[in-house]
């Protein structure tokens, strides 16, 4: 049975089936999406297996598997990228190319490696050619990461990059202007870094990294920026 509008809209998709919708139809907005989307009270293992499952967006069709997340179900620190890339797909784990190294060390420098964090994404997978997620797909995938951060219950969130800073905060600002103070995903404090993959390109930026890192130090200790 199709349950939602979404759903069948992504099923004529998946049949290659051209949706021609009034404009005002169109483009249903991300909060539409969110609202379709089952997810609510899942417990870890049901939520893994909805998220193993998932069939809410086209990315389904060429994932090889999900990239659920990893780390410590009772974390403190909560790091939510963009998406899985070529490697995630591969090995079904968030961040294990050579920016998901880098990351681990960052991570570890301030005591908060990857068994004891918990890594996640926006999208659970990956986008073809690791193109940016459409709004579509994460508004679809909202729920399940939503699910995530309530049952860790993190002192606080650590948004890795613009795609994930801006889709977690609703905002078009840049990363250097996020960056640098803390914001709020519901009562949780989020702040925002750079990816670890600009970082590779940029390593002069590293140092601002780890300014940030250790703001999220003193917010997740209970202290003020
Ligand atoms: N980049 C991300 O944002 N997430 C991953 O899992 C890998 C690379």
């Amino acid at each position: 049975m199709i349950h939602s509008e979404h759903q069948r809209r992504a099923y004529l998709e998946a049949l290659g089936i051209d949706v021609w919708l009034p404009r005002d139809q169109a483009d249903p907005e991300p909060e539409d999406l969110r609202a379709d989307a089952a997810g609510d009270g899942l417990d870890w293992d049901a939520l893994r297996d909805a998220v193993a499952g998932c069939t809410r967006c086209s990315l389904c069709e060429g994932r090889t598997q999900t990239v659920f997340g990893v780390g410590n179900p009772s974390a403190d620190w909560m790091i939510i990228g963009e998406a899985p890339g070529a490697e995630e797909d591969r090995r079904g784990e968030p961040f294990v190319g050579r920016a998901g190294k880098l990351l681990d060390e960052m991570l570890r420098a301030v005591g908060q490696g990857r068994d004891r964090a918990f890594i996640a994404n926006i999208l659970k997978c990956r986008p073809p050619n690791n193109r940016d997620p459409k709004p579509e797909e994460s508004a679809a995938c909202r729920s399940h990461l939503e699910r995530q951060i309530e049952l860790v219950q993190p002192k606080i969130i650590i948004a890795v990059g613009r795609i994930a800073a801006q889709l977690l905060l609703e905002t078009d600002a840049p990363v250097g202007r996020l960056r640098g103070s803390v914001h709020h995903l519901g009562e949780t404090p989020l702040i925002v870094t750079y990816h670890p993959a600009y970082l590779l390109r940029s390593p002069s930026q590293k140092r601002k990294a780890w300014d940030d890192l250790c703001l999220a130090t003193r917010v997740a200790a209970g202290g003020s920026a």
